[in-house]
């Protein structure tokens, strides 16, 4: 007989949020039964958009929404072009050749052939696949769902993509600041965690310390962890810059711990240009051990996001979720999730973030309260209990063109 296994249902959010937001959401889901919705995006592992659609796409299952996932294909040179436009997105520069576009537009085209497309709504997930809408006879709504940070894109990308953009039905991005001047409807909804996930649920300190131990981590001394994709973007060196400054103050370990998503060819040059810094106090690695992610979170004594632009940040929900304070950037999603000094720190320099390192390593009394609140602010806002109930929102507001679609 086979195994029996079994994926997290809304009800097991009940400790969590409550009775009556659990049947909410169970009546929201009700009319959209038996739907048949499809994610595609560009890779399905490494990065917190496959994160996401990892637990959205089960939990939308079990409320009755068929909804699946697919990863577009692409040679390495396509996803070199990608993640220039993903960088130029994020306010970078980009020389915008024909050939960048000829390729880019091209290997979408090769993708849309193989993928047959039936479904009573389709979602597009970031840049990579976004040109797809313009391959297919158009039979439900489309909805380009952007986690980038679009604070201050560049104009030039922004003009090309215009182009796709002006044909979806609708756009969600990931926080009021990123609302562009553009003909489709946009929503916002941040991001969000799954508390059962591997990288979140509950561990016990033996478990934690077992997992620390297994890739020889010390627990000697206060931990102060940055876990993120090896991306320029997420400021490695600013962290271990923070760090060496905040260790003439404090005796503290640093540990990065980072991975390289399929979409993202620059990740393994950004780990190397880290390795020369790497000594007894300064631990680099790049693996992918989600209990290794969610031991880190939990026994560090202070989590870092320094990025210097990030979409949303799951990382920073992931710590405060397990009641550890997180010194962010103060940048994009990073600063709806961190209120200054309440349940965390934003910070804007490598000096900044030494001090908050130097303060908190000192003040366990401090930590404790801000951990505490944290994890409360997480429990409010960011878990996916509310990002499923705002796409059932969104599918919903969709119904009378699903109507028609039946007839
Ligand atoms: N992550 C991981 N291992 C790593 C680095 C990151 O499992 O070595 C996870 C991290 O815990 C989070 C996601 O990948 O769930 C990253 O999402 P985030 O929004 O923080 O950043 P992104 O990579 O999407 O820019």
């Amino acid at each position: 007989m086979a195994k029996q296994f079994r994926t997290t249902r809304i009800e097991d959010y009940e400790p969590l949020i409550g009775a009556e937001s659990v049947e909410r959401i169970i009546r929201k889901a009700r009319p959209l039964h038996d739907f048949h919705v499809t994610n595609i995006n560009s890779t399905y592992y490494g990065g917190g958009v496959a994160q996401l659609l990892t637990s959205i796409t089960l939990l939308m299952n079990n409320l009755g929404i068929r909804t699946g996932w697919r990863a577009i294909h692409g040679s390495p040179d396509f996803f070199t072009v990608t993640k220039k436009m993903h960088n130029a997105l994020q306010g970078g520069d980009i020389n915008l050749s024909q050939r960048k576009m000829d390729l880019y537009e091209e290997v979408v085209f090769e993708n849309s052939i193989r993928n047959h497309l039936d479904h009573d709504l389709i979602i597009v997930h970031d840049p990579q696949p976004l040109p797809l809408i313009e391959h297919y006879r158009k039979r439900c709504p489309w909805v380009w769902r952007c986690h980038i940070d679009l604070s201050q894109p560049n104009r030039d990308l922004w003009g090309y993509l215009t182009r796709f953009i002006e044909q979806y039905d609708a756009v969600i991005v990931s926080s009021r600041d990123y609302l562009q001047e553009i003909g489709p409807p946009q929503v916002v909804f941040m991001p969000a965690i799954d508390p059962f996930s591997i990288i979140n649920r509950d561990l016990t300190e033996a478990e934690t310390t077992e997992r620390l131990h297994h890739y020889g981590i010390p627990t000697d001394l206060p931990l102060v962890v940055q876990v993120s994709r090896f991306d320029r973007w997420k400021d490695p060196k600013g962290v271990i810059d923070a760090f060496k400054l905040a260790r003439k103050e404090v005796d503290c370990t640093l540990v990065l711990v980072g991975n390289v998503a399929s979409d993202d060819p620059e990740g393994e040059e950004v780990y190397d240009s880290l390795l020369e810094n790497r000594e007894e106090r300064i631990i680099i690695h790049s693996i992918q051990d989600s209990y290794l992610v969610n031991a880190l979170q939990r026994r560090a004594a202070v989590v870092l996001q320094k990025s210097l632009r990030e979409g949303f940040g799951l990382t920073v929900s992931e710590a405060m979720w397990k009641g550890t304070p997180v010194i962010g950037g103060n940048v994009g999603g990073i600063r709806f999730q961190i209120d200054d000094g309440i349940n965390g720190f934003l910070v804007s320099s490598v000096e900044e973030a030494a001090q908050r390192i130097v303060q908190l390593v000192k003040d366990s009394g401090l930590r404790h309260v801000m951990g505490q609140r944290a994890r409360e602010k997480v429990r409010q806002n960011f878990l996916l209990s509310r990002y499923v109930e705002q796409y059932l929102d969104l599918y919903s507001s969709f119904e009378p063109v699903f109507r028609l679609r039946a007839r």
